[in-house]
């Protein structure tokens, strides 16, 4: 079994720490260059039975011009060609305009989408229920999966998550 996975969400979420856990080799500093290609091969993570294959999808910007615009629309259309979507957030007590952008854009996305809320480690239980309670509202995300990647919490349940959708 094996499929294809994007990781998506703003700047310092922790995809790049999320990715070289779950890899285990710091090889995610890579995503940080400029969109120009779709659906680069990112890393991939390999198990007895499966294989996910990490894709560095062009991340959805506040679009500034006619450009932009068309940027946002081929970061929309690549997510359709994954099996699944982590859309990553972090411990934020609200939704803030860049993750409500990318929440809109996810609306037009066939594909299944987990919202993964990282950095679990600095918030209290009740935050984080508040948390999920705000973003299940939204009615995007097909599984809510909270994680702390930089203290490896929660990463297997995030994975088994993962393999359901390949
Ligand atoms: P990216 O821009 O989304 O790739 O985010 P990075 O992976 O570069 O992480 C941004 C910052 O958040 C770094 O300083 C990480 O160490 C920190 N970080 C990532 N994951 C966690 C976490 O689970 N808990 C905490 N406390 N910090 C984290
Ligand atoms: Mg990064």
């Amino acid at each position: 079994k094996s499929g294809f996975a994007s990781i998506i969400g703003r700047p310092n979420v922790g995809k790049s720490t999320l990715m070289n856990k779950i890899i285990g080799q710091k090889i995610a500093i890579m995503s940080d260059k400029p969109q120009t290609t779709r659906n680069k091969i990112q890393s991939v993570y390999t198990d007895k039975d499966f294989q996910i294959v990490f894709l560095d999808t062009p991340g959805i910007h506040k679009p500034k011009n006619k450009l932009g615009e068309y940027m946002v629309k081929v970061a929309t259309d690549t997510l359709n060609e994954v099996d699944v979507v982590l859309f990553v957030v972090d411990d934020s007590k609200d939704i803030g305009p860049g993750d409500r952008r990318i929440i809109e854009s996810l609306r037009k996305v066939k594909t299944p989408v987990v919202l993964v809320i990282n950095k679990i480690d600095k918030i209290s239980k009740e935050e984080l229920i508040t948390l999920i309670e705000k973003y299940s509202k939204e009615e995007v995300f097909d599984e809510i999966v909270p994680i702390s990647a930089l203290k490896e919490g929660n990463l297997n349940s995030l994975i088994n998550v993962i393999k359901k959708y390949l």
